[in-house]
């Protein structure tokens, strides 16, 4: 896997960016933005698009606004902003003096309509939405020109004013820009850039009743802020001619340049707001940040670092190819993350009694046990030892395989920094179901003495029956079975299983809700916080080895 050496890699924005600068364009300045709707969480995908804009500014010595495409107050909330911006803090991008709002500029907006009105290039339609939509035409037949649009500039003034003062009710006029019907791109078919909306807005309450639609409000803030390179995704490549014809049209204070991306989609999840919101909006997870999810809340909630989603970000590249990445990516920068990271603990997840027949029923002994196995300067912890302790139930088999190198009949296994146990008797109820293993110790061969030369191929690890913490944890896999998912019904049913009998090693009490672990053996968890019964919660943010490699080899 192609790692680090890759993240300075130029993407083709770069290369225009640097041809720019070197022709003196913009003044030698570079200013990009991101610019979200506040309709819902943001995803790994927005993340791509967040390193981007964030990520060429800073190299390139220039600056990136945060700009809340507020524009359609019927599905935008407050809420949304907020939680947007703790995504983009989280990811570590600062927009503290390049915070705006497309509405801030909706007199602009206003006035800038006013002119193409002016210059005959807008104008009223009282066609309703039904006529409008009908006379688009298709790819392959031009559109029918309104029977309005021939009004005249006075009429079409008078009639814009009256929109914005209230006087129609939603959907009576709007306002539309008046390039050429028989355009073989649709964008140009005479675009709505105004409709009637007898909303509320979260920031300008009743100011308005009349909102700009997406390209005209995208263009008009990109040259208002002076952006230079406006960078979106894919889906955009058929609206530049439109972006331009504003420029072209209107008196701009800048003349900002579009360039597209592909977007980033991941096998197994989905990268639409959209289609997340139905999910959120259905009770299909617990909500936007269900840790499932492919958004930022819910990655962090699951565990993932920041910096292994930014990593992830720069491995996977701006390209204007459509694909689609392998969650295995994604996992391998939070691992290798996590890997260097994370203190080692022990916990059971699932836990079987083993009890220490030649060992004293009283006595506790502390062995050190190493916090992590390349990284000394973590230190060490006691761990205690005793009669009783528990170990997985699926590291114990009657009936093993014979590669089975753990804990079975007769077998001897080492007990991770302790000693070597021997499996003497097996302990079942009536209806057979194992209660306890009975084994000895051979004393001769406690970890770290020296002592024995003894050596067994199996290690386990083992959590004390006297000094642990009951805990509760939530282990994940996929949302969705299906690697392209497209509905509800390619859900994967087991994308959750709570398991809360699980003990740790009693050095977690410490732990503060966020703190990340390697439970040995197991994968990498984070702790959130107690349960209402006392029980220390975590969430397994990933397994120790990629699984989807075994997945492909069956
Ligand atoms: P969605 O389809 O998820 O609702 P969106 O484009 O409608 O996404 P916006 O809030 O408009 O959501 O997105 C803000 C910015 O993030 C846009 O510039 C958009 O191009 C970019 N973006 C959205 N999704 C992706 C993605 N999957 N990959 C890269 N960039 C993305
Ligand atoms: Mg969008």
């Amino acid at each position: 896997m192609n790692t680090n050496s890759k993240n300075k890699s130029k993407n083709f924005i770069r290369h225009i960016i640097d041809a720019d600068l070197k022709q003196g364009k913009n003044d030698s300045k570079v200013c990009t933005r991101f610019p979200p709707e506040p309709n819902g969480f943001l995803h790994i995908g927005h993340a791509q698009s967040i390193c981007l804009n964030f990520g060429i500014a800073k190299e390139f010595n220039g600056k990136c606004y945060l700009r809340f495409d507020d524009t359609n107050p019927a599905k935008e909330k407050e809420d949304f902003v907020t939680a947007i911006k703790e995504d983009i803090d989280w990811l570590g991008f600062e927009y503290e003096e390049s915070l705006t709002y497309a509405s801030d500029y909706f007199e602009d907006f206003y006035q800038y309509a006013m002119q193409l009105i002016a210059d005959g290039n807008a104008y009223v339609d009282s066609q309703n939405s039904d006529e409008i939509k009908n006379t688009r035409g298709t790819l392959s037949e031009p559109g029918i020109e309104s029977a309005y649009r021939n009004r005249s500039i006075n009429e079409n003034e008078g009639l814009f004013e009256r929109m914005r003062s209230g006087e129609f009710e939603n959907g009576e006029n709007v306002l539309r820009a008046k390039i050429d019907m028989a355009s073989p791109n649709i964008n140009l078919r005479d675009p709505i850039i105004y409709r009637i909306l007898h909303v509320e807005h979260q920031r300008t309450g009743n100011d308005w009743c009349i909102y700009p639609m997406y390209d005209f409000a995208h263009t008009l803030s990109d040259a208002i802020e002076g952006i230079t390179h406006s960078l979106c995704t894919l889906e955009f490549e058929d609206h530049r001619p439109l972006y331009e014809w504003f420029l072209d049209q209107l008196e701009l204070p800048s003349q900002p340049r579009q360039i597209e991306f592909s977007r980033l989609n991941i096998e197994h999840t989905l990268t639409s707001k959209r289609k997340l919101a139905t999910l959120v909006s259905n009770g299909t997870v617990t909500g936007w940040d269900d840790p499932r999810m492919p958004t930022l809340s819910g990655m962090r909630k699951r565990g993932y670092t920041a910096s292994s989603i930014r990593d992830f970000c720069s491995r996977v590249g701006i390209t204007k190819k459509d694909k689609s990445i392998q969650m295995a990516l994604l996992e391998n920068s939070v691992r290798e993350d996590l890997d260097i990271n994370s203190p080692r603990r022990m916990a059971v997840i699932e836990p079987l009694k083993i009890i220490i027949k030649n060992y004293d029923s009283d006595e506790v002994e502390y062995v050190d046990a190493v916090n992590h196995p390349k990284n000394p300067e973590m230190g060490k912890r006691k761990m205690a030892f005793g009669k009783e302790l528990y170990i997985e139930t699926t590291d114990f088999m009657e009936d093993p395989p014979s590669k089975f190198f753990r804990l079975k009949p007769g077998g001897e296994v080492r007990l991770r920094f302790a000693y070597i146990i021997k499996c003497e008797e097996v302990i079942k109820d009536e209806a057979g179901n194992i209660l306890e293993i009975h084994c000895t110790y051979d004393t001769d061969t406690k970890s770290g003495t020296g002592q024995s030369e003894k050596k067994v191929k199996g290690t386990i690890h083992w959590v004390s029956a006297k000094e642990n913490r009951p805990a509760s944890v939530n282990l994940f896999e996929t949302l969705f079975n299906h690697s392209e998912p497209k509905s509800e019904a390619d859900i994967n049913p087991n994308s959750l299983t709570v398991c809360r009998n699980a003990i740790v090693e009693k050095s977690i009490d410490e732990a503060n809700s966020g703190d990340r672990f390697q439970f040995e053996r197991s994968g990498y968890f984070i702790f959130e916080q107690k349960t209402n019964d006392g029980l220390m919660q975590f969430n397994r943010i990933i397994t120790l080895r990629d699984s989807w490699a075994k997945i492909k080899k069956n």
